[in-house]
């Protein structure tokens, strides 16, 4: 990238604070050795700087901000996954902390989703890695486009997806991630002429008047909430309620929608 025309404008000034540095020098060595101001070292003395100052002053600024580009991918590659666009377990983890400090100072509700894809490793095995890679990408475009902006979005494992939904009550969440399950179910993934079609596992809980827990105690709610989701037959939403888990009925669920 070609730094900015402010760049070019500080190449201009160190140019010219060069060359009557060198002139200024020039002189002063030509009176100490008694020479006289000699026309040609002079023009020596101004086209030298006129030179070497921008060409070596253009190379430090290019590096700088080379430099400057690489600090800001090597920061993006440790926020976002590379594949989904979503955040790392690391920095869906740290954010989330914030989140829930945030509910708990408001008083205010704050929902956590965990989300598993089904049988994913008969998708690698039967559509190749690359297969498995086009699923996973999917599905964060699709995340990305249901949830709200002010949700957190993470991939918290292979393919293992997290969601905080602030301000959001369990049935608020449920009806939002019950969506989500549909959309994923009944659309298919293409790669290669191949259409792969799949189904999510979800887990969630809700922080609110009944449930103060801490944000440790949330996570694995939701996580308990999703293991009882594998354990009835995958492909369903389950939450976490009162301390125990419970499956919504299917005819539940779609009177929410
Ligand atoms: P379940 O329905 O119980 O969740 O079963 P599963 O097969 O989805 O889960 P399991 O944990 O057995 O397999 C997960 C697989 O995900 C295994 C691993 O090789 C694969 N995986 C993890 N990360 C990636 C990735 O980035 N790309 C691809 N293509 N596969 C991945
Ligand atoms: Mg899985
Ligand atoms: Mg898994």
């Amino acid at each position: 990238m070609i730094p900015k025309i402010s760049s070019a404008r500080t190449i201009g000034l160190i140019t010219l604070v060069s060359i009557i540095i060198s002139i200024l020098i020039t002189i002063f060595i030509m009176e100490i050795f008694g020479s006289g101001i000699d026309a040609i070292t002079l023009s020596i003395s101004i086209i030298a700087p006129a030179i070497i100052a921008p060409s070596v002053t253009w190379y430090i600024v290019c590096l700088l901000v080379k430099i400057h580009q690489l600090e800001k991918e090597q920061r993006a590659l440790a926020t976002y996954d590379m594949l989904t666009g979503l955040l790392v377990r690391r920095a869906f983890l740290s954010k989330s902390k914030a989140l829930f400090q945030l509910a708990k100072r408001n008083n205010s509700l704050l929902s956590l989703a965990y989300i598993d894809i089904d049988n994913f490793k008969k998708i690698n095995d039967k559509y190749g890695h690359a297969g498995g890679d086009a699923v996973l990408e999917s599905f964060g475009v699709n995340l990305r486009k249901s949830m709200r902006k002010s949700d957190l979005l993470g991939r918290i494992g292979g393919e293992e997806f997290a969601i905080v939904l602030p301000d959001t009550d369990m049935k608020g969440a449920i009806h939002k991630l019950e969506k989500i399950r549909f959309l994923i179910k009944t659309r298919t993934v293409d790669v290669s002429n191949q259409s792969i079609q799949y189904t999510v596992s979800i887990g969630v809980a809700t922080f609110d008047k009944n449930n103060q827990v801490d944000l440790e105690q949330l996570i694995m709610q939701s996580d308990n909430a999703l293991y009882n989701a594998k354990n009835s037959g995958k492909d369903c939403i389950v939450e976490y309620k009162f301390g125990k888990v419970v499956n919504i009925p299917e005819f539940e669920l779609k009177t929410q929608l």
